[in-house]
C-alpha cells in the first residue's frame, strides 16, 4: 500500500516528466510570450514579463502579415455581428451552425479564386487535415504526391487517408516526375504543395507543377495560406498573380494570416466541394466559426480584393528589411517572398538571442526551432508589415548589432 500525500498521486507523472525533459535537453522546450496588442498601435504590444512585470514591445513576428486584425472596418464588422446575432454559431453546419454570414464568406472566397465553391472550415489546419484525409474516400487507390516540406496539417491529412503516398524532394519538378512516372497513369493521383514555404521564404514552380499533374493524370492541391491577401491583384494568392488559379483543383487557405481573423478553407469544382463536405469529418461533426469571425473575415477579404495598397507597403516595407539585413552581413534567406528568415542554426543560440532581444530592447522575435524546422537550421523568422516604420528598422539592426557580438555570431560578406 503507498503512503497517503497531501496532493493525489499523478498516475505516470514519471513519463510525462521525461517527455518533457527531453524537450529541454535539446534547447527546444517552448517557451510562449504572454502579450497584449496594441489595437491602433500596431506592431505594438505589452509583453506580461512572468506574468507581472509589463513591457513595451515590438511584434516582429506575427503573422497578421497586414495588421488586418487591428483593422476599423474589420474590428466594425465583428462588433456588429457580435450585436446582430449573438457570440457562438450555436452549431454544427448541418445543424443550425450554417448563418447568412457563412454563405456569404464561402461566395465571396469562391469569387477570389474564381472557383464554383468553397467550402470554410475552423481553421486552416482543419481545412488541410479535412480535405486531405478525405481525397482517399472518394477516389480509393490513391496516390498522393507530397512535398517534403509540407506544412505539419497536410502531413497530418496525407497519413490519415491511409493511402499510398510518395515523397518528393521539395521544389524539385525531376524528384516529383520520377514518382509519377512509377505510377500506373490511369490511378488516381494528386499532388500537394503549398505557393509559399513559410519558414523558407521560397515559392514552388507551380506551373511546372500544373504541368506534370496534367501529363500523369493527376489532381492539384495547394496551400496558399502565406500568399492569400497577400499576393495577386485581388488578394487570391500567388496562382491569382500568375493566372494559374484554374490550373490547380484546390486552392486552400486561411482567414488567420493576412485576414486577420480565424478559420480555413478550400476553394475547388462545386462537385470537389460537394464530396469533401458530405464526407469530411472534421468539417461534420465540430461547430461552426462564429457569424461574427465570418462577418470579419467576409470584410477583411473584400477589402483586399478591392485595394492593393497594403500589399505593396508590405513588400516595401520586407525589402527594406532585407537591404538592412544585406547590408550588415546577416546570413538570412533572401528569397522571394515577404519572410525574412535570419539563420541561427543552434536552438539554445536561438532561444537565448531571442530572450536578449527582447527582455534588453524589447523587440519580439520568436525562435524557430525543430522540428518546425530541420535541426541546425533554427533561426528568428522576421515578418516586417506595412506598419512596421523606418524608426523600428533602425531599433532592431541597433539590437542585433548588439547580440551579433555578444554571441560571437558571424556575418557574411555584402555582395
Ligand atoms: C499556419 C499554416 C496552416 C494552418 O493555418 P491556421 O489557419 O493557422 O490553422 C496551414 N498551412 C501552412 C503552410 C501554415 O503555415
Amino acid at each position: 500500500m503507498t503512503a497517503p500525500t497531501d496532493t493525489p498521486q499523478l498516475k505516470f507523472r514519471d513519463q510525462f516528466e521525461s517527455a518533457v525533459d527531453s524537450v529541454r535537453s535539446e534547447g527546444r522546450y517552448r517557451i510562449f510570450r504572454d502579450i497584449r496588442r496594441k489595437r491602433g498601435a500596431f506592431p505594438q504590444a505589452t509583453w506580461f514579463k512572468d506574468g507581472l512585470d509589463e513591457q513595451d514591445i515590438t511584434v516582429w513576428c506575427s503573422n497578421d502579415y497586414l495588421g488586418m486584425g487591428q483593422n476599423e472596418c474589420v474590428v466594425e464588422a465583428v462588433k456588429s455581428a457580435v450585436d446582430a446575432a449573438g457570440t457562438g454559431s450555436g452549431g454544427t453546419r448541418n445543424i443550425s451552425g450554417t448563418t447568412r454570414y457563412h454563405v456569404q464568406l464561402e461566395a465571396e472566397l469562391a469569387d477570389l479564386h474564381d472557383k464554383e465553391a468553397s467550402l470554410v472550415f475552423t481553421s486552416g489546419y482543419v481545412a488541410n487535415e479535412a480535405a486531405l484525409s478525405t481525397m482517399s474516400k472518394i477516389l480509393p487507390g490513391l496516390h498522393i504526391f507530397s512535398d517534403e516540406k509540407n506544412h505539419a496539417s497536410m502531413i497530418s491529412g496525407i497519413r490519415n487517408a491511409r493511402t499510398h503516398k510518395h515523397i518528393f524532394a521539395h521544389n524539385d519538378l525531376a524528384s516529383l516526375e520520377e514518382k509519377l512516372k512509377a505510377v500506373p497513369l490511369e490511378a488516381p493521383k494528386l499532388i500537394a504543395f503549398e505557393s509559399v514555404y513559410s519558414m523558407d521564404a521560397d515559392i514552388a514552380p507551380i506551373e511546372a507543377f500544373c504541368d506534370l499533374a496534367d501529363r500523369y493524370n493527376a489532381l492539384t492541391y495547394i496551400d496558399e495560406v502565406h500568399a492569400v491577401g497577400m499576393y495577386g491583384p485581388r488578394g487570391g494568392g500567388i496562382c491569382e498573380q500568375r493566372g494559374l488559379m484554374d490550373r490547380i483543383d484546390i486552392i486552400q487557405g486561411t482567414l488567420a494570416k493576412a485576414y486577420g481573423m480565424i478559420g480555413g478553407y478550400i476553394a475547388a469544382d462545386r462537385v470537389i466541394v460537394d464530396a469533401i463536405r458530405s464526407l469530411a469529418s472534421g468539417f461534420i461533426f465540430t461547430t461552426s466559426v462564429p457569424p461574427s469571425t465570418a462577418a470579419g473575415a467576409l470584410r477583411s477579404v473584400k477589402i483586399l480584393k478591392i485595394s492593393s495598397e497594403l500589399r505593396e507597403q508590405h513588400q516595401e516595407r520586407s525589402n527594406a528589411l532585407k537591404d538592412r539585413f544585406r547590408a550588415s552581413g546577416y546570413p538570412f534567406i533572401d528569397g522571394e517572398t515577404h519572410i525574412v528568415p535570419l539563420m541561427i542554426g543552434d536552438p539554445v543560440k536561438c532561444q537565448a538571442i531571442s530572450d536578449r532581444l527582447i527582455e534588453e530592447f524589447g523587440i519580439y522575435a520568436q525562435p524557430i526551432n525543430f522540428p518546425t524546422v530541420p535541426r541546425g537550421t533554427e533561426r528568428l523568422r522576421f515578418t516586417p508589415s506595412p506598419f512596421h516604420t523606418d524608426a523600428m528598422m533602425d531599433e532592431l539592426m541597433n539590437a542585433l548589432s548588439v547580440v551579433w557580438d555578444e554571441f560571437e555570431l558571424d556575418r557574411v560578406q555584402a555582395a
